[in-house]
């Protein structure tokens, strides 16, 4: 048996209003990804703020923390032998011009801050993440 690792992902509001969740799912499952638990959320502005904490200096904090509180979002533990990387690579670059083709940035984003979708980016702040969304009892499996 592998070892196994997991990352956190969301579907962030523009691509859920759009619904396209369907498809973000599907691009995880083809990249030999598990589901090991999923729920739909809407962040209060509290909530955004922390998750995305590290970039409070940057200036596109305001907008970003607006656009996440904006809609539902879908958050989701994915598992897999190297389930950050392999999440970071079926999301494509941050910002969809630079993003490769056949990644779910390059498909469907409209821009750099709607963008689709959320991956963790070490395992380490995996972990923090995932506990922003999850209780340890809704990870057992
Ligand atoms: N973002 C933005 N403008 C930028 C850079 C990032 O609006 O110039 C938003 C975008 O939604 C991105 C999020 O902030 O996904 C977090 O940025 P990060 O650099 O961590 O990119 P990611 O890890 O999501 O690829
Ligand atoms: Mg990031």
């Amino acid at each position: 048996m592998p070892n196994l690792t997991r990352t956190l992902a969301l579907i962030k509001p523009d691509a859920f209003e759009r619904r396209l969740t369907g498809k973000i799912v599907d691009a995880a499952l083809d990249a030999g990804l598990t589901i090991v638990a999923m729920k739909s959320v809407n962040l209060n502005r509290a909530q955004a703020e922390a998750f995305y904490a590290v970039h409070r200096e940057r200036p596109f904090f305001d907008s970003l923390v607006a656009f996440m509180t904006s809609g539902t979002i879908v958050a989701m533990v994915l598992e897999g032998g190297t389930a950050v990387p392999a999440w970071r690579d079926a999301m494509g670059a941050t910002d969809p011009a630079d993003a490769a083709p056949g990644t779910i940035r390059r498909r469907f984003a409209e821009s750099i801050e709607r963008n689709c979708c959320h991956g963790s980016d070490s395992d380490a702040n995996a972990a923090i993440e995932i506990g922003c969304f999850f209780s340890g009892e809704e990870l057992l499996r």
